[in-house]
Order: C-alpha cells, then structure tokens, then sequence
C-alpha cells in the first residue's frame, strides 16, 4: 500500500485545476475524504446516468451534505433513459457517462480517480499518476493515488475514519454502477465481474489511450 496522502500532496501542488471523480463508491469515498481534508472545496464530479439505484443517489446527497462537498453533477446533453436496452450499453455508456465526463474534464488539468490496480484485469497496469489524452488531444494528468490499495486497505480505512458506505455493500453487491448493468458478482475472484452482466469490464472512461 503506497503512501497516497503523498501522491495527493505532490499532485495538489500541480499548477493547474483539479477535481475528483465519484461513483460513491466506497473506494471513491475514502479517496474524498482523503483529498479534502487537504483541498476542501475540491470539484467532486458525479456522472448523473438517469440509471442510478435510489440508494446511490440518497448516498451521494446524505454525503455531500455531511463533509460539504462541491458536488457537480454531469449528464448527458440529451439524455435517453433505456438506451442500454433499445441500443447497446456500449450506446447508453458512451451518452450519459464517456461524453459527459471527456466533455467536463476539457476544463481541467488533474484528474483523480480511485482506480485500483485490483479491482479488474483491465485496471492491472494503472500507475499513480500518468497522462491521459482526451479525445481533443488535450493531455491532462490521471491520479490515482489508491492504485495500489486492495479492498481490505480501503475498508479498513473506512472502519478506522467511521466513514459510513453505501448500503447497498450490505446486499452482497462488490462494484456498483447503474442499476441496471449491476447484479452482485459473477465471479468471486473479480469484484467488477457483476457489471454489464459480464460482458464487459469497463464503460469506456478508463480504457482510453494514455498518452504517448
Ligand atoms: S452502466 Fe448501463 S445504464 Fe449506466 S450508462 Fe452504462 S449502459 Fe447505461
């Protein structure tokens, strides 16, 4: 487990504007507690899919009430509810959560996620920091300061804070998104594995090229 609070430190120093994005996922969580107790009024940004549990979004306002957050909320310019079903999830995936936020992100220069390198095989290689092109062609920087963590370290952290998590851990669920592309997981072994059925691993944010 590296030492995140040093990532954050050195990469709040970086000129520039930064923000955060949340899923309100436990993960997410711990790395929000961690990044405002350095920059409170950092932009906490919440793709708003219109495909949401209502335990998730309850959550996400019980939260941002509680520790004050900038929340901002993304959504599609043309949002259409059940693209996932009359299209694909890639379609639905690409309009209310890639667009958005590629869009949201062109006004910053920092980006933070809670990727862990153990949530996915698809997040295996994910480095602390590393650069992220946009579809502009704009290069930003990705950081990642869990990326190192596995899930006991972020519950532990949770536990050790009294940081409350979303009750839908309590169903069996181990990654959730939108509720219709999450059911509890498939396989043991892989925490995403209940998202889109299976058929997929990522919605298309973190699988985009870094940058040379
Ligand atoms: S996760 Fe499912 S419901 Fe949510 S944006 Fe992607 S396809 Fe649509």
């Amino acid at each position: 487990m590296s030492d995140a609070r040093t990532v954050i430190t050195d990469t709040l120093a970086l000129e520039g504007r930064h923000c955060l994005t949340s899923s309100f996922q436990a993960e997410c969580v711990v790395l929000t507690h961690m990044l405002i107790a350095q920059r409170p009024d950092l932009p906490v940004l919440f793709l708003d899919t219109l495909h949401h549990f209502a335990q998730t979004l309850e959550y996400r306002d019980r939260m941002a009430e509680a520790w004050g957050l900038t929340l901002v909320n993304l959504r599609a310019a043309e949002p259409q509810v059940g693209l996932w079903q009359s299209d694909s999830t890639t379609a639905c995936c690409a309009r209310h959560k890639v667009g958005p936020l590629f869009s949201a992100l062109e006004s910053y220069d920092v980006w933070y996620t809670a990727l862990r390198r153990d949530q996915s095989p698809s997040r295996a290689t994910i480095q602390e920091v590393e650069p992220f092109r946009l579809p502009s062609g704009r290069i930003i920087q990705r950081v990642s300061p869990l990326a190192s963590w596995t899930a006991r370290d972020v519950w532990a952290y949770a536990k050790a804070h009294d940081i409350p998590l979303l009750p839908l851990y309590e169903l069996g669920y181990s990654s959730i998104g939108c509720e219709p592309c999450t059911t509890l997981p498939l396989d043991p072994a892989n925490p995403r594995s209940g998202r889109w059925q299976g058929e997929k691993l990522e919605c298309g944010i973190h699988v985009q090229a870094a940058a040379d």
